[in-house]
């Protein structure tokens, strides 16, 4: 691939993207605007099973909207999930499997429909598959409180990860993406599996936060990223599903933490209460405010900028017309 020594294929993407690149957007929120319906504790897992095909789409749709980076299905897909549903762990891990190997037949399939067309600018997107949280498998809402109780513990939380990880690096993705861990705990478990494993691949850790400063369990940033600074496997670290407005402040924040590159992914702005397992109305935020944000978000210094939760590809297209005009 004639990478330059010492920089990742993710390195690369954002090089080539002019400094910033643009992560995908909700997905889960895409299905159901497809008519799936995802009231489920496995989420958009559940489509790897009854609809393979909605999936392959909304990958698509992210693409045309000018996402660098597609983020798989798998947020919410795990093994002892996919057990408690009646499912073997064979065809578990074939799911797993089938989460990137759909999102990777789309990216080829788009880049070589548009990757040459001339007046196009797209780049090769990237693969990164989804790890959710201890909390996310949990259902219960702790991944944004991160309170895992007392019997949770480092080992526990590596052997949670660990066949999965396992299994999606072996399906074949350009990235790792762990996504809203709510807790040092198990931020240091995630770097640690990266190390046991032997990852070679680049990979992101994101936290989510809901008062905009610190951890969702009240740990200091502070704390947590010095944990992932000391691993090189550990590519770059930041936020996602946290609300817009608190996102400036703490890309700010990380800038002083970490020489890894900052990604961040915020939700719509909407509240999700996780035990009643839906969206309470609170402060959304548009399209044009997302352009306004990026701009902001990419001066403060992200080097990966995308949507979480109720993020549509419209949203996507605005971040992505606002980068590409700024760089
Ligand atoms: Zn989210």
């Amino acid at each position: 691939m004639g990478l330059k020594k010492g920089t990742t294929l993710l390195d690369d993407l954002i090089d080539k993207a002019g400094g910033c690149a643009v992560i995908d957007g909700g997905f889960a929120t895409q299905l159901e605007s497809h008519g799936a319906a995802i009231n489920d504790p496995l989420w958009s897992a559940l489509c790897l099973i009854k609809d393979p095909d909605l999936i392959q789409r909304v990958h698509f749709e992210y693409l045309e909207a000018g996402a660098d980076i597609l983020v798989t299905s798998s947020y919410q897909a795990t093994i002892p999930g996919f057990l408690s549903r009646g499912l073997s762990t064979e065809e578990a891990e074939s799911l797993l499997q089938k989460s990137v190997k759909l999102a990777v037949e789309a990216r080829d399939k788009f880049w070589d429909a548009n990757g040459k067309v001339p007046g196009k600018s797209y780049n090769r997107a990237l693969v990164a598959a989804s790890i959710g949280s201890y909390g996310a498998y949990l259902a219960d809402g702790s991944e944004y409180s991160g309170c895992y109780g007392p019997d949770v513990n480092l080992n526990k939380l590596k052997d949670f990860h660990r066949r999965r990880l396992q299994v999606l690096v072996d399906a074949g993705p350009d990235l790792l993406a762990f996504e809203t861990i709510p807790n040092k705990l198990e931020a240091q478990a995630c770097a640690e599996l990266l190390e046991e494993e032997n990852v070679q691949i680049p990979s992101w850790i994101c936290f989510s936060s809901v008062d905009g400063e610190n951890a969702p369990s009240g740990e200091s940033f502070k704390e947590c990223i010095e944990i992932l600074n000391k691993s090189n496997k550990v590519n770059a670290v930041g936020i996602n599903c946290a609300p817009p407005h608190f996102i400036e402040t703490l890309i700010r924040k990380f800038k002083e933490l970490t020489q890894k590159a900052i990604v961040v992914y915020p939700n719509s702005g909407e509240i999700w209460d996780g035990r009643a397992k839906r969206w309470l109305p609170s402060q959304c935020f548009g399209d044009d405010k997302f352009e306004i944000f990026a701009t902001r978000w990419h001066d403060a210094g992200a080097k990966l900028i995308g949507g979480c939760c109720r993020t549509t590809p419209s949203t996507i297209r605005a971040i992505s017309k606002v980068l590409r005009e700024s760089s």
